[in-house]
């Protein structure tokens, strides 16, 4: 990887993002770790970019938020002069059966998870295609392909990305930018950890390895994905779920 780099990882304060923001550090690059609500825990996250050699910058604003969004990248951009890879990690769950979904849960998730990637996706397009590179890589999840009960909402959003992803790797390729998807499966994290243990179990059965995922084992994903190695990769989906959906 080139040094220097200028790196945005959004919901990087736990979960993923932490480990996606901690995998793309190398020494001397700078990394930007946007949160919402958890400083104490993008502290943490800014101490592991730290550790191997990289610069952290927290940056603190919602993804879903137009206004917020534009000031952060404006900001990012005058304070870095570039942005050579994007992660669109930022994600919410408002589960509900669809006929008690209130329109406020499907606002809140397709906000957060759709609208929030395309924000930022067009805050960095510009500067980009001027410097003529850049990788864009979106966390999309496994139930954008095959659904789930109680997940109409995070469903559509996931499988959105997918769309979106495509589209948007066709425009900007001719520029040296490629844009691509990782679609984690069931990987243990806070987003997780209240599921019963009922569904967990059952869940299981439907994981040919046997167990969930790691955060660092999509982290892997998005590092090929944003490496020089992947230039000619564009508009691609990587799952990482261990045998659950092959796509
Ligand atoms: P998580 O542990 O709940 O972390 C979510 C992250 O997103 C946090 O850093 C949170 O920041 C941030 N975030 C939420 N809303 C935000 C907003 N409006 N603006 C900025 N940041 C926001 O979840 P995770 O499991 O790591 O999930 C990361 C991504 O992977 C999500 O897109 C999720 O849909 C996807 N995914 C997860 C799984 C899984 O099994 N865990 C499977 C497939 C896909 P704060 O804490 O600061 O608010």
């Amino acid at each position: 990887m080139a040094e220097n780099r200028v790196i945005v990882v959004t919901g990087a304060s736990r979960g993923i993002g932490r480990a996606i923001a901690t995998a793309l550090s190398e020494p001397g690059c700078r990394v930007v770790v946007n949160y919402h609500s958890s400083p104490e825990a993008a502290e943490e996250t800014a101490a592991a970019i730290e550790a191997r050699g990289g610069i952290p910058h927290l940056n603190r604003f919602n993804v879903a938020d137009a206004e917020a969004v534009r000031e952060a990248f404006k900001g990012i951009v005058s304070a870095h002069t570039r942005i050579d890879v994007l992660v669109n990690n930022a994600g919410i769950t408002r589960d509900n059966l669809l006929a008690l979904m209130k329109p406020s849960e499907w606002d809140a998730v397709l906000d957060t998870n759709l609208k929030g990637a395309f924000l930022c996706s067009q805050a960095v397009v510009k500067p980009m295609m001027r410097q003529r590179y850049g990788r864009i890589v979106n966390v999309t999840s496994v139930v954008g392909f095959i659904g789930n009960a109680g997940q109409c909402n995070y469903s559509a959003a996931k499988a959105g990305l997918i769309g979106f992803t495509r589209a948007m790797a066709r425009e900007l390729i001719s520029r040296n930018i490629t844009v691509n998807a990782v679609a984690p499966g069931y990987i243990e994290t806070d987003m997780t950890v209240h599921m019963p243990e009922k569904a967990r179990e059952s869940l299981l059965t439907q994981i040919p390895a046997g167990r969930s995922g790691t955060p660092e084992e999509v982290a892997s994903a998005v590092r090929f994905l944003s490496s020089n190695e992947a230039a000619y990769i564009t508009g691609q989906v990587i799952h990482v779920n261990g045998g659950m959906f092959m796509g």
